[in-house]
């Protein structure tokens, strides 16, 4: 099998103000420091305003920095959106893209996603798309279905395992303290990993983080399950201490 190091990438969503974002970001970054080596990857996704102070922050050491989103134009007349250049230069390596919230809240499509990551990937950003069925999908059978269509509309021409993380979130245990089984987990990671395989030669490769809910109590478990790569962490990724031990969690 392939070897696939962890990923444990925070989203900070709309939370935290510069001094906040500061804080945290170099207490994580001094953790990784005094850590030496470690099995897991760690990323942190703070709002657009914090992007350079914390990027110079945190310069220097293991502690990637992402963004939370990004347009699929590199610049010009698209106001309020912003570039995957403009992450690159405010030293981002990942984007996230795809989010259940900007998916409901924003109203964004598969084919709008994959115009994203294609762009961040153009600039050399690894993109972090994510996929996720709804409650009312998976009691009516179709979490499977849905999420293998979203895969499928999503991922752009030329994604591979360098340049593209997918997360599986579903959209009923983000921020709600619902977690789904290690059972369900497995099965629908089984399922991500067989559908990267018909688009994606190193599809093996490819980390599928699971995201919803995950704190330090159920980290161990989840980050257990085959074919788990890592965690996208929202609410817990705001506190060092539980963004820590949810990576602490991880063999
Ligand atoms: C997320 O926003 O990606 C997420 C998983 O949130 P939470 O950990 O708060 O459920």
């Amino acid at each position: 099998m392939a070897e696939r190091r962890k990923l444990i990438a925070g989203n900070w969503k709309m939370n935290g103000l510069k001094a906040d974002g500061l804080d945290l970001a170099s207490s994580l970054a001094g953790r990784l420091n005094g850590a030496g080596a470690v099995p897991f990857d760690m990323l942190v996704c703070p709002p657009f305003p914090l992007l350079f102070p914390v990027g110079e922050a945190i310069k220097g050491s293991p502690l990637a920095l992402g963004g939370q989103d990004c347009s699929f134009k590199t610049s010009g007349a698209h106001t309020g959106d912003v570039s995957p250049v403009m992450l690159k230069d405010a030293g981002c390596a990942f984007v996230i893209l795809g989010h259940s919230e900007r998916r409901a809240d924003h109203g964004e499509s598969d084919a709008l996603v994959a115009a994203k990551a294609k762009a961040a990937h153009a600039e050399g950003l690894v993109a972090i798309i994510c996929v996720g069925e709804t409650e009312a999908q998976r009691d009516a059978g179709q979490a499977e279905s849905v999420v293998a269509g979203q895969l499928a509309g999503s991922l752009p021409e030329g994604a591979n395992a360098s340049n593209t993380v997918i997360a599986y979130e579903p959209v009923w245990a983000i921020g709600t303290g619902k977690t789904a089984t290690p059972d369900d987990v497995r099965a629908m990671h089984a399922h991500i990993r067989a559908e990267l395989g018909k688009a994606l030669s190193d599809a093996g490769a490819v980390r599928v983080l699971y995201g919803g809910s995950v704190k330090p109590s159920n980290a161990a478990e989840l980050m257990a399950v085959e074919n788990v790569d890592g965690a996208l962490v929202g609410g817990a990724s705001l506190k060092a201490e539980d963004f820590w031990a949810i990576a602490a969690a991880c063999r």
